[in-house]
């Protein structure tokens, strides 16, 4: 399934650049790198959240009249559908976990000057986002509206991301993702072949979890070749460190990718680190997928966050 001509009318550059990369970090001489730059798609969609919605969107964008997602007061995901919609003409209503009216975020201003519906819910209603109850709840309030869940994760995610690795006309060894809801790095698994490996860097507390999320996209057969490291979310969702502020920086003014801490600045910190360690074999070429989210790094306007 192919987006069709939607990537024109949302003026997206696609094919997103596929870049050598070459640190001058310890170990880094002894493999290939490449950055394939999701993050340059477009400058308000971040990368992956395009991926995820693809499918769904090329399905949907000439029928659906209203959508209705969920995100945090940062999310990516919100951002870039909220603003697809705004160019697609379809009405969106955000469902926010928490109460930003007070100092909404720059994300959230950007919804609002898109004419999205905000809806703040509470973190107690936020976390029933899932059960087939509330859904069904909210399926009656919206009865027109199509409910997309948190991050656009669901199975038509897999397939726009697949599409990333059929622009690349190089062949990897290893292909190395952020991991939160698991569908972008199923989608990779998806599209790799029996000779890849996809390695995934938690940005997030969640051993066992994050593999559930992942498997659940994947079919029972699938082989495993895949894993998530878990030693490189810095404390947490959203938690960063000085030393990953630092490396966030030097990604900006040395190699001219700029990353946000939140999840790209964790992947390139953890292949440093991985580098230095040896963990790759020698003479392997990686694939460090940039999955953007650039916006989320704003900060807001009052200063409160
Ligand atoms: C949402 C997001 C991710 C995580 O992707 P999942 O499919 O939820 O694992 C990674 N990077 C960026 C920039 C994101 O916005």
């Amino acid at each position: 399934m192919h987006s069709g001509h939607l990537p024109r009318q949302l003026g997206l550059s696609l094919p997103s650049p596929l870049q050598r990369f070459t640190p001058d970090w310890p170990g880094a001489e002894k493999v290939t790198l490449w950055v394939k730059r999701d993050d340059l798609i477009h400058p308000i969609i971040s990368g992956n959240k395009w991926r995820k919605l693809s499918q769904l969107l090329a399905e949907n964008a000439s029928t659906a009249q209203h959508i209705v997602s969920f995100g945090g007061g940062f999310s990516n995901h919100l951002h870039a559908l909220g603003w697809c919609c705004h160019q697609l003409g379809i009405e969106f209503t955000a469902l926010i976990r928490g109460n930003y009216s007070a100092s909404p975020t720059p994300m959230i201003n950007d919804l609002c000057h898109w004419q999205a519906n905000i809806r703040y819910l509470t973190k107690l209603d936020y976390k029933k986002r899932d059960d087939p109850d509330y859904v069904e709840q909210l399926r009656q309030q919206y009865p027109q509206a199509l409910i997309i869940p948190e991050g656009g994760s669901q199975q038509s995610a897999l397939s726009g991301v697949q599409a990333l690795l059929e622009e690349c006309h190089t062949t990897f060894d290893q292909i190395v993702t952020p991991v939160a809801s698991g569908a972008t790095m199923a989608g990779l698994i998806a599209g790799s072949n029996e000779s890849q490996q996809v390695l995934g860097i938690a940005v997030l507390n969640g051993v066992g979890y994050l593999e559930n999320l992942v498997a659940q996209f994947l079919p029972e057969t699938a082989d495993r070749r895949w894993q998530i490291l878990h030693h490189h979310h810095h404390g947490g969702y959203a938690r960063t460190s000085s030393p990953l502020l630092d490396l966030c920086e030097e990604m900006r003014q040395r190699y001219a990718i700029p990353v946000e801490p939140v999840y790209s600045g964790k992947v390139f910190f953890a292949v440093k680190q991985l580098l230095a360690q040896g963990y790759f074999a020698a003479g392997q070429r990686i694939l460090l997928l940039h999955t953007g989210g650039l916006q989320g790094a704003r900060i807001d306007p009052q200063g409160t966050s």
